[in-house]
């Protein structure tokens, strides 16, 4: 069944008539290479030229088939020349508008004559009308409708026409007619799910009949359209276990000594452990006294205290003669880090050392020397840890902090600066963005999940509030007299969008107003333009309470801890993510007193940003605020695959399929004991190389 066979399908896309390798190259960029790969790029969408519909019918802004009788034909000028065709089917009129045009087309369209067309319907100044449609004049008798399946609508790139790939995906699918897609799904699954063959669901989803439901297939929840989806999350899903069961069979460095040291540090600590927390532990020190690489999750919400948690880790290994590194994705994180583990791990003798991208050369060069010997047992730093030159005496583990800015990839390469004979560093990864079960399964499949489901006590839940920014006055009162009672407050300013230095012109903006108005209160600015040296100034001194209100930028989003500070204003809120608007909010009710997060917001909302900041105001549990924004904005987002670089999916969307998970799982660890050259196919087919099934 596996047999590699020789193909068409498999075949380079230039064994296509009209594909020429000017054509191949642009057709690359789709991810096309083989002939095969054109049956797996689905239609976006689907358009109905199979009905005809009634003019008198006609609603704006959607896409139709008409058909009728040329009642004139006159150029006018608007600007530029257009020519307007005005056509009836008896039950209404609609005006064709044409701004390019030549004699002959201007010729055809002769009073009388029957012309069909596709295209949209929108509202004009004499009634409907559409702009350069698809059309066809009709000769006597000829049937008006344009096509007797829906008619596809494919992913566009640039140069390739529809019609090109309607026409290359009419080749793949006779290719496919002669000698159909190797079923890779064992027949007991397809039968017990109900699904189509591979075969069915991909002629289906190219050609479909005019009685498709369109609807349904538009929400991607055909059953065509679920065959392939199941197909390919549990190609993802296989190449994930297949990770993990390689980590089970590597060695790794047991962690077994050191239990006093590690006790005692937990003692000393000014707190005790949340029942949460010392779970938590539990499981890692289980799990790192085994020679098998640990590869575990923690998932806990914005200030649970992963931080202590993750330290105990490292001081186990350290106190195994080993050394340990923990890796945040920015520079001022990577710092609280830094500063914490030295108060914490100084009175023990140990020092950490430091390594991030903008450190000066002499500095870095120190740093490289200690890491490389052994003399630094533990290393904080920002992504600059995994680069090269980084040489590791016997890096036993790694700890990630904010998991969600870091994929896969970077993981891999970290763990692949392991101590070599003795085999991979543990890994530990933590993350404030919880996410639904399901969409865990996809995304951490190659990770053991711990939760810590707890707050430190005394908490209160952060009080919300969404005002629009015309009371913006109102709110530098609250400011004022929470300053004066003694607290202080973040003002934090727009992210917008690839652009640190409009992010920094508008935090400057809001220092200046606000510096302004409160003159008795000393207020600071912290961004991402600014030298780390003076970011870290800056946090330091609010840290201190030198400072009463700190202006910022989003460069505060992740991690940091100041318990004095419980008013939080954000700016421009409706422009956040929900996941984000939660983290920045976890930077107050660290304290006693009861905190509270103004969202200040440019009206009017729409429907979706209304109900984004509702969710703020109605629930402070990062797992419901995680759910929602996952409804609202997509997978994407919530797990920060746009920077990282998860696999992207070709069929399958994590949110619309997340309950095919549990028999994605279940199918997986089927195929995985009965045949792993299978479960390999599968991952091949859907990941190519990407896959790494069984060769990391
Ligand atoms: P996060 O999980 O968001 O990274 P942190 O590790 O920064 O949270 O912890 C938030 C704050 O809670 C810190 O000030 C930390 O010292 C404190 N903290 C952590 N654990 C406890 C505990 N068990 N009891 C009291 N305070 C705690
Ligand atoms: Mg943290």
């Amino acid at each position: 069944m596996l047999r590699p066979t020789r193909s068409l399908l498999s075949d380079a896309l230039t064994i296509l008539k009209g594909v020429g390798p000017a054509l191949a190259k642009k057709l690359e960029k789709l991810g096309l290479q083989r002939v095969e790969d054109l049956l797996f790029l689905l239609p976006l969408r689907y358009e109905d030229r199979t009905q005809l519909v009634k003019i008198g019918a006609l609603a704006a802004g959607t896409r139709c088939l008409i058909s009728g009788e040329v009642l004139l034909a006159e150029t006018a000028y608007r600007g530029r020349r257009n020519l307007l065709v005005r056509i009836s089917d008896g039950s209404g009129q609609l005006t064709l508008r044409f701004f390019h045009f030549s004699r002959q087309q201007q010729a055809q369209f002769q009073s009388g004559v029957r012309v069909t067309c596709f295209g949209e319907v929108r509202r004009g100044s004499a009634g409907f009308e559409m702009i350069h449609p698809e059309y066809r004049i009709l000769r006597e008798s000829q049937d008006a409708t344009m096509s007797d399946s829906l008619t596809p609508i494919y992913p566009a790139t640039e140069g390739v026409q529809q019609g090109r790939l309607r026409n290359l995906t009419d080749q793949a699918l006779r290719a496919m007619q002669d000698e159909p897609p190797v079923e890779l799904l064992p027949q007991a699954i397809t039968e017990k799910l109900g699904m189509p063959s591979l075969a069915a669901a991909i002629q289906y989803l190219h050609r479909p009949p005019p009685d498709a439901d369109i609807e349904q297939m538009q929400a991607g929840k055909h059953p065509c359209q679920q065959r392939l989806a199941f197909e390919e999350l549990l190609a993802h899903y296989l190449s994930l276990r297949s990770l993990r069961a390689l980590a089970e069979t590597d060695d790794a460095f047991a962690l077994v000594d050191g239990s006093e040291q590690v006790s005692g540090f937990i003692d000393d600590l000014p707190f005790t452990l949340t029942g949460a927390q010392q779970r938590v532990v539990d499981e890692i020190l289980g799990d790192l006294a085994q020679p098998h690489p640990m590869m575990r999750l923690i998932q806990g919400d914005v200030g649970s205290g992963k931080t202590v948690v993750a330290a105990i880790a490292c001081l186990k290994a350290i106190s195994c003669g080993v050394q340990a590194a923990i890796m945040a994705p920015t520079e001022i994180l990577a710092e609280q880090h830094w500063r914490n583990f030295s108060d914490w791990f100084r009175p023990l003798g140990i020092e950490p050392a430091w390594l991030s991208g903008s450190q000066k050369a002499a500095a870095r060069r120190a740093s490289l020397a200690s890491i490389a010997d052994g003399s630094a047992q533990l290393v904080v730093g920002t992504h600059a840890l995994f680069q090269e030159g980084v040489d590791f005496h016997r890096l036993a583990l790694v700890v990630i902090d904010e998991q969600h800015r870091f994929g896969v990839h970077q993981r891999m390469a970290l763990r692949d600066k392991g101590i070599g004979e003795e085999g991979h560093p543990h890994q530990l990864v933590m993350t404030a963005t919880p996410i639904p079960r399901t969409l865990a399964m996809a995304a951490y499949a190659d990770l053991d999940t711990s939760v810590i489901d707890e707050l430190p006590p005394g908490r209160q839940p952060v009080s919300t509030i969404a005002v629009p920014d015309s009371r913006r006055s109102e709110i530098v009162e609250r400011v004022r007299s929470a300053c004066a009672s003694g607290q202080q407050a973040y003002w934090v300013c727009p992210l917008i969008e690839e652009s640190e230095v409009l992010d920094y012109q508008a935090a400057e903006a809001s220092y200046q107003v606000l510096t302004e108005a409160l003159p008795e209160l000393r207020v600071g600015l912290v961004h991402g333009r600014m030298r780390p040296a003076e970011k870290e100034r800056g946090m330091q001194a609010f840290k201190e309470g030198l400072i009463q209100v700190l202006v910022a930028t989003t460069v505060i989003e992740v991690g940091v801890d100041v318990p004095n500070a419980s008013l939080m204003i954000i700016e421009n809120a409706e422009r956040m993510g929900l996941s984000q608007l939660h983290q920045l909010r976890g930077r107050v009710g660290r304290g006693a007193a009861q905190s509270h997060c103004v969202l200040l917001y440019k009206p009017p909302l729409g429907r979706i940003a209304k109900e984004r900041l509702a969710v703020l105001r109605d629930t402070n549990d990062g797992f419901v605020v995680a759910q929602r924004d996952l409804e609202l904005r997509g997978p994407g987002e919530l797990l920060g695959t746009r920077q990282t670089g998860l696999p992207d999916y070709r069929v399958a969307d994590l949110v619309r399929d997340s309950e095919l998970m549990p028999q994605v799982q279940i199918t997986a660890e089927t195929i995985r004991t009965s045949s792993s050259e299978l479960a390999a196919t599968i991952v091949r087919r859907w990941l190519g190389d990407a896959g790494r099934y069984g060769k990391v």
